[in-house]
């Protein structure tokens, strides 16, 4: 970019322009003057020999008639003497008389009069002749001085003129342009509030500049003016946003309490109809050992199995009004991947055998074998994707693939998908599936049952754990759904080994009634070589605990006979029963704390979540029962989880975090004790809530599993839960409290 030019440019322009016209002026001029010049100067030579015509020549004649050379040599000398006459010269028969220079140089005009004379009464007789030699070159250099002079001057004075004129352009027009252009510049740099000023004198008429410079200002004032408008327009703008984001951010809080609204509702539902269900499937599971006819056994498999197909639909919902609310986050652990997709394959197998469909597995090597993740949501959404290949596929094949697509510190991006060739979707459907009860067409849920809730599980779980889930489908051809997601590295890589499977091998007896539950956990224990055995209900586990005594008993809480709490009790009351001593395990799907306390109550030893996770099942074999439920065992402190975070946010903000959660626990300890014991359950649930996040998000684990329970009762409003949690909790309030002093300690 060029900058400005010197504001001199026009100046020096004019300047030399002037000078040009004047040089060629003056020698114009001085051609003409001395052309005039030079033409009076022939005329006065002229006029001259006229004189010398009409006054000499007759003296001249006279006197050379007369002979007399004294007269004539004076007339010579007269005419010598007028200017510009170089030399004359009488030439006759009796005289050749000369005067004025003797040899002249120079150009010279030579004028030659005959001379004559008649006298009186006879004719005319020659005499000779007058030459006259005209100076040319005086009359020249007189001229010369005349155009040199005349030249000088008038240079002089047109420089002079040029001069004036100039300094007079430049005070009348180009100094202002220079203000002019720098007002404009500072316009242009948004220097908008000063006026333009030129010095010139007050009280003249305006002209031009004056015009330019009034344009100049209108403009600044005119783009001030635009520039307020704009601001004010902004203003109002703004103002308008905002009124319409408040206002949308109220539509959306309705909205969105309005959502929980419904998913409380459907979860209040599902919730009391499930209990009836489970008396239905009870009385069904009874109704079995009745004597009864063909046709009706027939009838009583096909209520049960309703029955079944409408408690997992309950529990669907149940799940994601739970993910809607908020309820589930994703809890990290150091978790293999491959057994997890072999889990998942295995559970699934026997349904996907049942249509004739073949499962193949295929992972990129370079996947680490051990990652840290929310074990839990993966294993959930694989196990969706897969039931649903399964279920859309006939004598087909399904892949699962998991695919490396990056490596990142510290962990892998991974894209894991199911394949298969089955019933396909169509394009228009392919986005709205992942929307709550959504199905692909009416013909699709006629014939294939179920929520339409999979899906939209699956894509909450994946985006709570970072990721995204997608599909690519041709109907008729088959679908390939996959989710990408980051997993790290497992913190600890022989974590493994930690809950390595027991030396010793164990006498298991699993209580389940939903064989494919059996076979799983059946699978589980034997591959780490205990001996399993298995039974589906009450009655039999009963008959067999007299007969021979396990090391380890699965209770399975929904039995059709009876509860597995009832089961346990039976089993701990007998007072010669083989296994009174015996690990009683609970094993159910929902570990509400209640249930838990429940079957602590009932004398098992804990409760085991299902689907069975290999690491939860040896830890309990092992007896670390680190995930066990019963409260009291739970870590104390995550110093992991307190890792992470100083890594993440640092010390400094950590132990301030520190410092808060001590003051919270001091503030809320007296009225969380005192809302307990008034029974206040609004209060008990609030404060509980509160704590619990805090706590949760600290790694105050123990405390946080506590609050949890104590939140859940409160909020059921089961008052008897309370007194019964109050000694855990004072307790872990104490504990937490000392342990959160020691972490605050200044390092000696
Ligand atoms: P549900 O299977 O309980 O109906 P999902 O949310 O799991 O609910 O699935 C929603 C719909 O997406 C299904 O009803 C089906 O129409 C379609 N769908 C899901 N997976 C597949 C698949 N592998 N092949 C064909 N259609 C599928």
């Amino acid at each position: 970019m060029t900058g400005p030019k010197p504001a001199s440019g026009l100046l020096r322009r004019l300047l030399r322009s002037i000078l040009l016209f004047s040089l060629c002026f003056t020698l114009v001029a001085s051609a003409v003057q001395l052309l005039l010049e030079y033409r009076r100067e022939m005329r006065d030579i002229e006029a001259r020999l006229e004189l010398i015509r009409v006054g000499y020549l007759t003296s001249f004649e006279r006197s050379l008639w007369d002979l007399n050379q004294e007269q004539l040599k004076m007339q010579l000398r007269g005419l010598a003497d007028f200017p510009d006459i170089a030399q004359v010269r009488l030439t006759s028969r009796d005289f050749d008389l000369q005067d004025g220079a003797a040899n002249p140089v120079g150009p010279l005009r030579r004028v030659h009069f005959p001379l004559a004379y008649q006298p009186p009464g006879s004719e005319v007789r020659p005499l000779g002749e007058l030459e006259v030699a005209i100076d040319l070159g005086a009359v020249y250099r007189r001229l010369y001085a005349t155009g040199l002079n005349s030249l000088l001057w008038m240079g002089v004075f047109l420089c002079g003129l040029a001069v004036a004129l100039s300094w007079l352009f430049h005070r009348l027009v180009t100094r202002h342009l220079r203000v002019m252009a720098d007002f404009t510049r500072r316009i242009g740099a948004g220097d908008w509030y000063e006026t333009l000023r030129l010095n010139r004198r007050a009280g003249r008429s305006p002209d031009e500049i004056d015009t330019v410079a009034q344009a100049l200002d209108d403009m600044r004032r005119a783009i001030l003016d635009d520039i307020q408008r704009r601001e004010d327009d902004r203003a109002a703008l703004q103002g308008l946003v905002e009124r319409r984001t408040a206002s949308l951010q109220r539509a959306k809080e309705d909205a969105e309490a309005a959502n929980l609204a419904k998913s409380r509702f459907l979860a209040t539902m599902s919730h009391e109809i499930r209990t009836p269900l489970n008396g239905i499937l009870g009385m069904a599971e009874l109704l079995r050992g009745a004597a009864l006819g063909e046709r009706d056994s027939q009838r009583l498999d096909a209520l049960h199995k309703a029955a079944e197909g409408l408690l997992a639909i309950l529990n669907e919902v149940l799940y994601f009004a739970r993910l809607e609310e908020g309820e589930s986050r994703p809890e990290l652990l150091d978790f293999s991947l491959p057994a997890l997709v072999d889990q998942v394959l295995t559970l699934l197998e026997p349904r996907a055998s049942a249509n004739g469909t073949i499962l193949r597995a295929r992972l990129d090597p370079r996947v680490q074998g051990r990652c840290r993740g929310a074990e839990q949501f993966l294993r959930q959404v694989l196990s969706n994707l897969l039931a649903n290949a399964v279920k859309f596929t006939e004598e087909g094949e399904i892949l699962v693939e998991v695919q490396l697509l990056e490596e990142l510190p510290g962990g892998q991006r991974l894209r894991i998908s199911v394949t298969d060739d089955g019933i396909g979707i169509a394009p228009d459907m392919q986005a709205k599936i992942f929307e709550r009860f959504t199905q692909a067409s009416e013909a699709v849920a006629q014939r294939y049952g179920g929520t339409g809730l999979g899906l939209a599980i699956s894509k909450r779980l994946v985006e709570l754990m970072g990721g995204q889930i997608g599909v690519q489908s041709e109907e008729g051809e088959g679908s390939c759904f996959w989710f990408e997601l980051v997993l790290d590295a497992a913190r600890d890589q022989t974590a493994a080994s930690m809950v390595a499977p027991l030396s010793r091998s164990l006498d298991v007896l699993v209580v389940e009634d939903v064989a494919l539950n059996r076979e799983v956990v059946a699978g589980l224990l034997e591959r780490d070589g205990h001996r399993v055995t298995l039974v589906e209900d009450a009655e039999p586990a009963l008959a067999l605990c007299r007969q021979r005594r396990f090391d380890l008993l699965l209770l399975d809480l929904h039995l059709p006979g009876m509860p597995g709490t009832e089961l346990c009790r039976l089993i701990r009351d007998d007072l010669q029963g083989l296994n009174r001593g015996s690990r009683i395990l609970a094993f159910t799907a929902s570990l509400q704390p209640a249930l838990v306390r429940s079957c602590l109550d009932a004398g098992m030893d804990g409760a085991l979540a299902k689907p069975l996770k290999l690491d939860d099942l040896r830890r309990a074999l092992a007896g670390q029962e680190g995930k066990l439920e019963d409260g009291g065992d739970a870590e104390l402190l995550d110093q992991q989880l307190l890792d992470t975070h100083r890594g993440l946010l640092g010390e400094q903000k950590v132990r301030g975090l520190l410092e808060l959660l001590r003051r919270m626990l001091d503030e809320h300890r007296v009225g969380l004790l005192e809302a307990l014991a008034a029974e206040d359950c609004a209060e008990v649930g609030h404060l509980a809530h509160r704590l619990a996040g805090s706590s949760e998000s600290l790694g105050l684990r123990a405390l946080a599993t506590c609050l949890r329970e104590l939140e859940a009762a409160a909020l059921a409003g089961d008052v008897t839960a309370l007194p019964a949690l109050r000694p855990r909790l004072e307790d872990l309030l104490a504990r937490s409290a000392r342990a959160l002093d020691g972490l605050l300690q200044p390092a000696s």
